[in-house]
């Protein structure tokens, strides 16, 4: 297929080392009732595979030339290509067609993290989520409190989902080779876990406000959110800093500040 340079500001570094996608393919596990998006399909090494295992694809890939070429190579009334921006695609509108998505990517790395978080506002549409990213990024979403790696993707992602590392790739898998190790992870969005979060824009905001000067402390961080009286009424310190709470902590907060309506001006 289309065999021109790829595009470095697409963050395009394909996949050619069968072991890796035969890894890949076996965790995911497509069945022939199940649907998919992927986000990213570059010339198509897991898009085949994928196909050949399930009921539909939807490839989202921004490169208008890539998105054309591959209906071309992989000729399957399975697959759907749209030509669009994954950060702008409302995977909401797949729903009716498609039941329960299932996605799949090798996230290029420039934008993995937004993706991610735009991934994560759909998270009650997805059973499952197998991405690919660089190792420094998987190791920020499984971090646990108390580093300094530990931030607001760790949070909005631990809220929302059960996270499994599930291997990690060398450079020289892809061509070309990216300048960083690369690591295969799954999420799994859970209903249970949804659930605790009583209004996600509050507790968005106290996490991003913490997060967003992580050197002071939550008294001064979340300010304009909760005072100080406000965070020791759900038993959290407000002279500790963002990094040194759990998950939990970051809910009672978020739930606190959706309750008494702080967030309200930022509806
Ligand atoms: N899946 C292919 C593979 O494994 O060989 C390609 C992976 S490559 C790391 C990332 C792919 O995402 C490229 O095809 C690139 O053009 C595409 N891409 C980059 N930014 C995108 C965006 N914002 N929305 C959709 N696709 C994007």
């Amino acid at each position: 297929m289309n065999e021109r340079r790829p595009r470095k500001h697409f963050g395009q570094h394909f996949l050619h080392d069968r072991n890796i996608l035969n890894k890949i393919i076996a965790a995911i596990r497509p069945e022939a009732d199940q649907h998919f998006v992927e986000i990213g399909p570059g010339r198509g090494a897991m898009t085949g595979p994928l196909l050949e295992g399930c009921a539909t694809l939807h490839a989202v890939e921004i490169d208008r030339d890539l998105a054309a070429a591959l209906p071309e190579h992989i000729t399957s009334p399975k697959l759907t290509v749209h030509a669009v921006d994954a950060l702008r695609f409302d995977f909401a509108t797949l729903r009716p067609d498609a039941g329960r998505l299932r996605l799949a990517g090798n996230l290029p790395y420039n934008v993995s993290t937004p993706l991610l978080f735009h991934i994560l506002g759909y998270d009650e549409l997805f059973d499952d989520i197998h991405v690919m990213l660089q190792k420094e990024v998987a190791q920020r979403i499984v971090a646990g409190p108390g580093g300094r790696i530990y931030g607001r993707l760790s949070v909005a992602i631990a809220a929302r989902c059960d996270v499994e590392t599930l291997f990690h790739i060398r450079p020289g898998s892809f061509t070309p080779p990216p300048r960083v190790d690369s690591s295969f992870i799954r999420l799994r969005p859970s209903a249970a876990k949804r659930a605790r979060i009583e209004d996600p824009r509050a507790f968005d905001l106290v996490v991003t406000s913490a997060f967003g000067q992580r050197r002071k402390k939550l008294g001064n961080a979340l300010g304009n959110v909760l005072d100080a009286a406000q965070i020791e009424s759900v038993g959290v310190d407000p002279g500790l800093r963002a990094e040194q709470l759990t998950v939990e902590q970051f809910i009672a907060l978020g739930n606190l500040a959706g309750s008494i309506g702080t967030t309200a001006g930022l509806r």
